[in-house]
């Protein structure tokens, strides 16, 4: 059954093939800033409804990835590969879900992109001291 997303105003409309079996909370330097939770698919799986000046991207470091924001609400909806990357992976923001109630029953997985770049049952907690 198909799912849908958006960003706050609406501007970008996105539709998955089928709900994520879970999604993905990451620590690294600019996931744990935005605070996304990831939804993976492949470019077939998903539609981006969206005017070609709907949003625009922030890409940094190896510049493999476009972190694709709304231009008008500034909701990081989607991620993708950057041109030149032979990767067909996409990553929806799960908090984008139009579906709250199935934002909120998804399990969740962490990864450390943080410290050890592995999957971890628990996000570490800095020691403040
Ligand atoms: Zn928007």
């Amino acid at each position: 059954m198909t799912v849908k997303a958006n960003c706050h105003c609406g501007a970008v409309q996105i539709e998955m093939s089928e709900a994520p079996d879970a999604l993905l909370e990451c620590n690294c330097s600019v996931c744990g800033r935005y605070g996304v939770k990831w939804a993976y698919y492949t470019t077939d799986q998903v539609t981006i409804k969206a005017a070609d000046d709907a949003f625009d991207f922030y890409i940094w470091g190896d510049r493999t990835t476009n972190f694709n924001f709304c231009k008008t609400c500034g909701c990081l909806t989607h991620y993708t590969a950057a041109e030149g990357q032979d990767s067909d992976r996409v990553a929806v923001n799960g908090r984008m879900l139009t579906d709250r109630k199935l934002l909120d029953s998804l399990p969740m997985k962490y990864f450390d992109g943080r410290d050890s770049w592995q999957m971890v049952d628990k996000l570490p907690v800095e020691d403040a001291n």
